[in-house]
C-alpha cells in the first residue's frame, strides 16, 4: 500500500456503517487534522486494542480479569441482564439498574452466519448452572434479531429454575435498543414481564 491516503480510505471502510464515501470525507478531515489531535485518534485505536478486554464474567469491556461491575458487591449478582452489545451495557447503568449483565456480544442472525455458538450463549448457561442466578431479564432489541435471539435464550434455559422475563417497551417495534433513551428504558425495565411462565 504506497499511497498513504488510499490506504487509510480502504481501512476506514472496515469499520461498520462507513461506505467509502464517508472514508473519503473521513480520511480527507483527518488529513487537515492537528497532527497531535489526529495522533490521539490513532493511540486510542492502538490502546484499546492493547489495554481493553472482556470480562471473563459478563464480556463487559474492562481493563481487568472481571469489569467493575462483576466485581461489585454491592451489586445483585443473581439477577443478570442481557444485552446485545457492551455499549448496552452504558445504556441500563443510566436507569439505576442494580443487578449484573452478560453480553451476547451479537445478537443471532442465521442467514449472516452468526448461528447460536458465535454469541455467549453457553456461557450464560454455564452461569445459569452455578444456581446463584435468580432472575435472567433479556434485554434485546425489540426487532427480528432480537427477538429470534430471546426466543433461543427462552429455549436454552427453560430446564433451570428461575425466572426469565423480557423487557416491555414503550417504543416502537423494530428499533434498535442502542436508540432508546434513558427514560423510555427505565420504564421497559420496570415493565418487564414473565418469558417462561
Ligand atoms: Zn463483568
Amino acid at each position: 500500500m504506497s499511497n498513504p491516503l488510499e490506504n487509510l480510505i480502504e481501512n476506514l471502510c472496515k469499520l461498520p456503517g462507513i461506505g467509502r464515501k464517508t472514508a473519503q470525507r473521513l480520511a480527507f478531515y483527518i488529513m487537515g487534522m492537528e497532527e497531535e489531535e489526529a495522533i490521539k485518534i490513532a493511540e486510542a485505536i492502538t490502546d484499546i486494542k492493547k489495554k481493553a478486554r472482556y470480562c471473563s464474567v459478563c464480556y463487559n469491556i474492562t481493563e481487568n480479569e472481571r469489569c467493575s461491575i462483576c466485581e461489585n458487591q454491592d451489586r445483585d449478582q443473581s439477577t443478570i441482564c442481557v444485552v446485545e452489545e457492551p455499549s448496552n451495557i452504558v445504556l441500563f447503568e443510566k436507569t439505576g439498574y442494580k443487578g449484573v449483565y452478560h453480553v451476547l456480544c451479537g445478537t443471532l442472525s442465521p442467514v449472516d452466519g452468526i448461528t447460536p455458538d458465535k454469541l455467549k450463549i453457553r456461557e450464560l448457561e454455564e452461569r445459569v448452572k452455578t444456581g446463584q442466578v435468580k432472575e435472567i431479564i433479556i434485554a434485546t432489541s425489540p426487532n427480528n434479531k432480537g427477538e429470534l435471539t430471546a426466543q433461543w435464550i427462552k429455549e436454552t434455559l427453560k430446564n433451570y429454575e428461575l425466572k426469565i422475563t423480557r423487557i416491555a417497551y414503550g417504543l416502537p417495534i423494530g428499533i434498535d435498543i442502542e436508540f432508546a433513551d434513558e427514560v423510555t428504558l427505565s420504564k421497559a425495565l420496570e415493565g418487564r414481564k414473565s418469558f417462561n411462565a
